[in-house]
């Protein structure tokens, strides 16, 4: 088995949003890269996380969202052109994750027409509900377009090993319940928290919150579940949306197994 971490470009946010420090409020943007993952296992080839829509500053997104976080990405970073670093075709993949339903993670549905899609199942109801309004303007992070594409949604309640050696496991607190993941390679475990954990400063410790939480009273001990694999298979975590973490790790073509 195989993990490609693919790079979908980045977004700006501002960093008080990100690491939230009480009466010490960081108004500067930051990037936030924009990772996916390419889980090539012989049973099947599974995506994780799809980023933005490649037109999201082209009249995809509500004008809220643009000015919010403006989204920045090259042809090379593409959805289909990094799955094809891999050699592999959107038709390929037998399966997609998502973590969660914002709009840096539900970008690339339409690619995926037909295919099931887990999704974490109290988050997608919430999103669904908030793309009903007649508005779109309303819809804060959530892009109806992303979620009309004509996928399989299959809701998760409890926790389950995707494919042998792929577990998903709920990390709730970004939002209302989450879905990470936990891949055993032959040489390593890659810990992949996404949203649950931004960055390395929000990691800790101490644990740093986000501005905005769906369910903050448990965002602290999702964290600290995080922590406790990282200990207990001595694997590496991949934050979210770290910048400085994202350059150095490898990227597609090569990859971890
Ligand atoms: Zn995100």
């Amino acid at each position: 088995m195989r993990v490609y971490v693919l790079d979908l470009g980045y977004l700006t946010a501002e960093k008080d949003g990100i690491v939230h420090h009480p009466g010490a409020e960081d108004h500067r943007r930051i990037p936030l890269p924009l990772p996916a993952f390419l889980i090539d296992h012989p049973d099947g080839k599974i995506l994780y996380d799809t980023g933005c829509h490649p037109d999201a500053m082209n009249g995809w997104w509500q004008e809220t969202m643009v000015k919010a976080y403006p989204f920045f990405q090259t042809p090379a970073q593409r959805l289909e052109n990094q799955l094809a670093l891999c050699g592999v075709k959107p038709e390929d993949i037998s399966a997609v994750v998502l973590s969660h339903l914002h709009l840096d993670h539900t970008g690339g549905l339409s690619l995926f027409p037909g295919k099931p899609v887990y999704a974490p199942k109290k988050h997608l109801a919430h999103a669904l509900q908030k793309v009903s309004h007649p508005d779109r303007e309303q819809h804060s992070g959530y892009i109806r377009g992303d979620l009309s594409a004509p996928v399989d949604f299959c809701p998760v309640e409890k926790e389950f090993s995707l494919l042998p050696g792929v577990d998903l496991i709920d990390l709730p607190g970004h939002t209302e319940d989450l879905l990470g993941m936990v891949v055993r390679l032959a040489h390593t475990t890659l810990i992949l928290p996404q949203d649950a954990v931004y960055t390395a400063e929000n990691y800790g410790p101490p644990i740093v919150p986000t501005l905005s939480l769906g369910a903050p009273e448990q965002y602290a001990a999702s964290v600290e579940r995080v922590r406790r694999l990282e200990r207990e298979t001595g694997g590496l975590v991949v934050f979210g949306h770290d910048a400085g973490q994202f350059s150095s790790l490898k990227k597609a073509p090569q990859w971890y197994e």
